[in-house]
């Protein structure tokens, strides 16, 4: 969504009152305030925040331009090339933000631009340091700042590209000096400026360098979380035994759809669907056999389902089925599948012996805005004549 959808905030606190006027005022002044920004930084979110980065650099380098002007009234720099540098410095930065802002370095692996920024700016700041005479000492925060503007955005070998950049613009602007020495220079304060500008650029590496280890460590952990709770929601919305959902994601899916069945006028069905003489199979071949059925049931009935009806665990061997947009034939072609299914698998139950299983169904509709636990009610009874009426087969309720 772009910042253009998103309601003004005159809108939300607007009066209500006899101030109608005043109101008209406010959105008057948003929608121009808007329609700037908008200009400036465009309606894509991310060109935005591409945008606003830019702007700061922009601001950065205006107050570094405010500084060598302001040491430039005190006599303290080299006069004639202090406009000449303060032109290309902020036409360059305004360059690079208009070139964002076309939009034509979209498909750059780097749309902001922030590698090609920092290399200007370090240019710029090497140059300020040429022209600033005795007062160039404050250019080195400024290039710890512009450093620490790429810690953040830049990988580990993009810093190291700057960081060699750093050394052979201040390498070539300390030879200068050395060979040109300010009269005011203190013996040996070129050397002290160039290690400071080598820690800093190593700090920065090294800086880099640890943040990018806990990125990265911290990415890892956003997807072990992600995948945890991934599991936790498995856990909470399926049965572990057959892999259907369970009783209370079935009752919120049921919910759910007869909403939409409200909405869209429409129908769903629910069945019951109940293993026979379960407890019998238990009893002669075993738990784990009962439970193998349980899983091969969930098989059989999902083989004959659609991708939208959704087949929950109702309690042991009681299943629910609920099949959306669906009238009460459509339903009894369904079941009758599963029904049959069912009744045609082999369960193996070990030392080559096998069993078969049965299940009853009682199929009901359920339209629009009908109670649903009218509904599992009416299935119940149904399912309930289904075993009356000597099971392995469905009854419509
Ligand atoms: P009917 O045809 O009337 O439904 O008879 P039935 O034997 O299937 O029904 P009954 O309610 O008498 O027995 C159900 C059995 O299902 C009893 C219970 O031990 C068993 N059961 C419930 N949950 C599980 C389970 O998770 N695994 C296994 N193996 N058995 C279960
Ligand atoms: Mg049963
Ligand atoms: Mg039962």
């Amino acid at each position: 969504m772009s910042m253009h959808d998103l309601p003004v905030a005159a809108d939300q606190g607007a009066p209500t009152d006899g101030r109608a006027g005043m109101r008209t005022l406010h959105e008057g002044d948003d929608s121009l305030l808007i329609r700037i920004k908008n200009l400036l930084l465009s309606r894509d979110i991310r060109q935005q925040i591409r945008l606003a980065q830019a702007g700061l650099a922009n601001l950065l380098m205006l107050a570094c331009v405010g500084m060598l002007h302001w040491l430039d009234a005190a006599g303290a720099t080299n006069h004639p090339y202090v406009w000449p540098w303060t032109l290309s410095a902020v036409g360059g930065m305004v360059a690079v933000f208009a070139l964002i802002r076309s939009g034509r370095v979209m498909h750059w692996r780097d749309p902001s631009l922030t590698l090609q920024q920092m290399l200007y700016a370090i240019l710029c700041s090497a140059l300020a340091y040429c022209i600033t005479g005795s007062a160039r000492a404050t250019v080195i925060p400024i290039l710890a700042v512009v450093l620490m503007f790429g810690m953040f955005g830049m990988t580990l070998r993009q810093v190291t590209i700057v960081g060699i950049f750093t050394l052979m613009c201040f390498g070539a602007a300390g030879a200068y000096w050395m060979e040109h020495p300010h009269p005011s220079d203190a013996p040996g304060v070129e050397v002290a400026h160039l290690m400071i500008i080598t820690i800093m650029v190593a700090g920065v590496v090294l800086l880099t360098g640890r943040l990018h280890g806990m990125r990265e460590r911290s990415r890892r952990q956003k997807a072990a979380l992600s995948t945890a709770l991934e599991r936790i929601r498995e856990l909470a919305t399926r049965d572990e035994l057959t892999g259907c959902f369970n009783r209370r994601a079935m009752l919120e899916r049921m919910a759910e759809e007869s909403l939409r069945c409200v909405r869209n006028s429409t129908s769903m069905c629910l069945v019951l669907l109940d293993l026979d003489h379960f407890k019998r199979i238990n009893d002669v071949h075993g738990h784990a056999a009962g439970d193998l059925v349980l899983r091969g049931f969930a098989e059989a009935a999902r083989s004959q389902l659609r991708a939208t009806d959704v087949l929950g665990r109702w309690g042991g061997e009681e299943f629910l089925l609920m099949l959306p947009v669906c009238d009460i034939d459509h339903a009894r072609q369904c079941v009758t599948r599963v029904l049959n299914r069912l009744s045609s698998s082999r369960f193996e139950v070990g030392e080559g012996a096998t069993l078969m299983a049965t299940c009853s169904a009682g199929v009901t509709q359920c339209d629009g805005g009908e109670s649903i636990v009218a509904a599992i009610e009416r299935a119940d009874k149904a399912l309930y004549r289904a075993k009356a009426e000597g099971r392995n087969r469905l009854i419509c309720g």
